[in-house]
């Protein structure tokens, strides 16, 4: 078994931090020690991560002003890429070699609602691991985004601040509609 898989089970699912708490919208502190408390923490976002159903969670998503993320999430060849990284930077391509996307993005901060996002195709995440050793990752398609995603909620911002007035108006009321469906502390407690 590898270090980075029995990080992956024995968590306890947290409920998830929405939109507008304020550790969401601050950056947050560099990790700087790889012990058994990251550790745990690591475990209990993969399991509040799982029990969600989605393919990334940064720290800030259950409360906690770490930069760290996981993420289980395949690419455009459907080839699944998981694991942890902390203290992200993330480089995107620049020039010709930057080509957008613009596909549906949704946040577990902000559940039910998805609204059409463009974001640079490619994206390469550097930091180090939940070990403290030095992680590469580049990807395509929803992993793309998912690096850029997460590595944005650890500088605090939410996909919402990407998006134009109005679109983000219509993506709060889409929120608004399903989110009674979300108990308040979801995913603890399902979907109703
Ligand atoms: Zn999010």
């Amino acid at each position: 078994m590898s270090a980075l898989s029995e990080l992956t089970k024995g968590g306890t699912v947290l409920p998830i931090t929405r939109w507008g708490t304020p550790v969401m919208h601050a950056r947050t502190r560099p990790v700087t020690e790889f012990g058994e408390e990251l550790h745990q923490l690591v475990r209990d976002m993969f399991a509040t991560m799982y029990a969600a159903e989605g393919v990334g969670l940064a720290a800030t998503q259950v409360g906690v002003d770490l930069a760290v993320f996981v993420f289980d999430c395949p690419d455009d060849d459907n080839v699944r890429h998981l694991g942890v990284v902390c203290n992200p930077v993330v480089t995107l391509p620049e020039g010709k070699d930057r080509m957008l996307d613009a596909a549906d993005e949704g946040c577990l901060s902000l559940p039910g609602a998805y609204m059409e996002l463009a974001r640079p195709d490619t994206a390469t995440c550097r930091g180090v691991d939940a070990f403290g050793n030095p992680i590469e990752v580049t990807g395509n398609g929803l992993l793309a985004r998912c690096l850029q995603h997460e590595t944005d909620h650890l500088n605090g911002t939410v996909f919402g601040d990407r998006l134009a007035g109005r679109a983000r108006k219509k993506l709060y009321s889409i929120h608004e509609k399903a989110a009674e469906t979300y108990p308040p502390d979801w995913p603890v407690s399902p979907r109703t």
